[in-house]
Parts: C-alpha cells; structure tokens; sequence
C-alpha cells in the first residue's frame, strides 16, 4: 500500500509499504480521511520519530478486515491504541491508558497516513450516516477536548478563557459552550484562528498580541475566569494562566509541552488555584462526540480548513509549520 513515512527528520515521503498485518482482536481499516495534529509536528520536527515511521492517530475509515463484532463495510474511528482489552482500565473504556498500550501513528505501530490502518477492534466506535468521513476524521481531536472540559467541570453559567485556537483550544470552546458556560474568551494570536473560534462558539476574542490580556480579561470578568485552558504547550503559559484565574478556580493544561518550564508556586498558594493535566480521553468521549455531531448538536466543521491526498502531505507540513489560514489539514488517501 501507499503511506507517507518519515525518510529523516523533516523529511517526509510517499513510499510503498506493506499492507497491515493484524494480529488476534485486530482489524483492517481502509483510510477514508486523516487528521494532521501538531502532535505530529512537533514529534517529526523533534526528530523523535524514527525513518519509516507512519504517523496519523486522528481518522476513519471502513471496515476490510472485520474482527470482533465488526462487520466488512462498516464505517468507523477508533481510539488510536492497540490496547490489551482485557484489563481493568479496557473493560471500563480507559484503554488509552492501558499499561500494555501501543500508540497508533505516534511512533508505536503504523498510523493512517495511509492507505489502510490495523486497529483493536474493541476501540472502534461506530460512525452513523450522519457522520460523515470528515467528521469522522474530528472524532479525536474533539475527544481531547471533551475530555478536558470534563476534567475542568465547567458548569453552567461559568467563565472560561481557552489559550490558544488550534485544534484542541477550539474544540474545548466548542465543549465550553455546549455545557453552557457564559463567557468562553478566547485568546490567540492569529486573527483566522480567532475567527474560526467564534464560529465555534467563543463569545469573547482576545488577540495577546495587541492588548493587555489582564486589563481585557478585567473588563469581561472582574473576579477572572472560574477555569482557564493552557492550549498551547509553550514553557511559560501555566505560570501566565494561573496569574489569569480567579480565586479558588481550575486550571487545566493539555498543551503538550515537551520542554521544561518553570512555575513560581506562590501565586498558585495565595489563590488555592486547582491545577490537572488532561490527556487523551476515554471510549465514552469518542462516542458521545459520534451522537453530537450526528444529531447536530455540535457543528465542528468549520475548522477543517484544507484537504491534501497522501502526496500532499509534505506541504501540508510546511504550511502548518507557520499556520496563516491553515488549521486541521485533512489527508484524504483518495485524493
Ligand atoms: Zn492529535
Ligand atoms: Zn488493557
């Protein structure tokens, strides 16, 4: 089959590769559509990825190769692990963070820059009619972000500000505003970005970039926002965030920031701030994302900003390196 690997760092190819051999519990996707995440960005500029390396942890696809209760033909995502399936955390959905899991297009095993992926059949979740393969393709993307808001416990009439409007900060605007939060303010410097954000549900826009963010913040909210969202994963925002929040509130980290970062806890003790680390998310995330947009209760579509076919890939990489009106780049293998 076709697959974009990684040839060295930075590099990127289309080769052809062997097809997916799925072993007990396994079954064969053909690729309908991929996410590109800054996940992979960062890993492949890092150069943490070894050559041929498949990446794509964010798609759907059909079924070719059915296992399970799977049937050949049927539509559907899948949390991207090859988890045990036996466990504790399995039996209960958490296979994300099964001890015995093996990441799917981060490094681990092949991912769905492909033409075809092998999943754990009992990952998969079951894509409607009404779910189309682009939406199938957010089903990840989103589920991080659902997770996070859960793990914020936004309620209803609460205050939020989410830091940075990639992929994951506005998908947690979308959620923010789904669980019925007042203000979901969004700060982000990219005016397109700031602009996607409020289709998807920010009521406040801030750009860092040309105002103070306190004074802003100040304005919207006196008391701060009762939970804020690190989206960005660059040393120094969790110091800025918890000088954002309000007394007693939550802060929530799920930007992936893989330098070392300094805090100065004083700030943290005087207001009692709650600080968690949100990563991934469980089966339940995935499914309740499928219902949403399938009864159209969320509309995420906005964000899918471009479409490339596998040989379009490298590009797309180049182009996201600096986002101007990019944000998720789908990999579509029949384009
Ligand atoms: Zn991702
Ligand atoms: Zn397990």
């Amino acid at each position: 089959m076709q697959a974009v690997i990684v040839r060295a760092p930075g590099a990127l190819s289309v080769a052809d590769v062997p097809d997916p051999t799925p072993t007990e519990g396994q079954a064969v996707l053909r690729v309908t559509a991929c996410g590109i995440c800054g996940t992979d960005l960062r890993l492949h500029e890092a150069g943490a990825l070894a050559p041929g390396t498949v990446m794509g942890h964010e798609f759907c696809g059909e079924v070719v190769e059915a296992a399970g209760q799977l049937r050949v033909g049927q539509r559907v995502t899948a949390l991207p692990v090859h988890s045990c399936g036996r466990c504790e955390r399995c039996r209960s959905g958490l296979g994300a963070y099964c001890a015995e899991q093996r990441s799917i297009g981060l490094g681990d095993r092949p991912g769905a820059y492909a033409e075809f992926v092998a999943v754990a059949a009992h990952e998969t979740v079951q894509l409607p009619d009404g779910v189309d393969d682009d939406h199938g393709a957010l089903v990840e993307p989103l589920a991080v972000a659902l997770h996070a808001v859960n793990v914020g416990r936004i309620r209803r009439g609460e205050s939020c500000l989410v830091i940075g409007a990639g992929p994951i900060g506005l998908g947690v605007a979308l959620w923010a505003r789904h669980f019925g939060a007042h203000d979901v303010i969004v700060a982000e410097r990219c005016p397109s970005r700031r602009a996607l954000a409020e289709q998807m549900g920010a009521t406040h826009l801030i750009d860092p970039d040309s105002e103070e963010l306190p004074t802003s913040l100040q304005r919207i909210t006196a008391e701060g926002p009762n939970v804020v969202f690190e989206a960005v994963g660059v040393p120094g925002l969790i110091q800025q965030a918890i000088g954002h929040v309000r007394f007693r509130g939550r802060l929530v980290v799920t930007g992936m920031c893989v330098a070392p970062d300094q805090i100065q806890p004083a700030l943290a003790l005087t207001k009692e701030t709650s600080i968690f680390f949100a990563l991934s998310y469980e089966k339940d995330d995935f499914q309740y994302t499928v219902d949403m947009i399938d009864q159209e209760r969320i509309a995420p579509a906005p964000m899918i900003t471009d479409r490339v076919g596998l040989d379009g890939v490298g590009s797309a990489f180049q182009a996201l390196e600096k986002p101007d009106q990019q944000c998720k780049v789908l990999i579509e293998p029949g384009l």
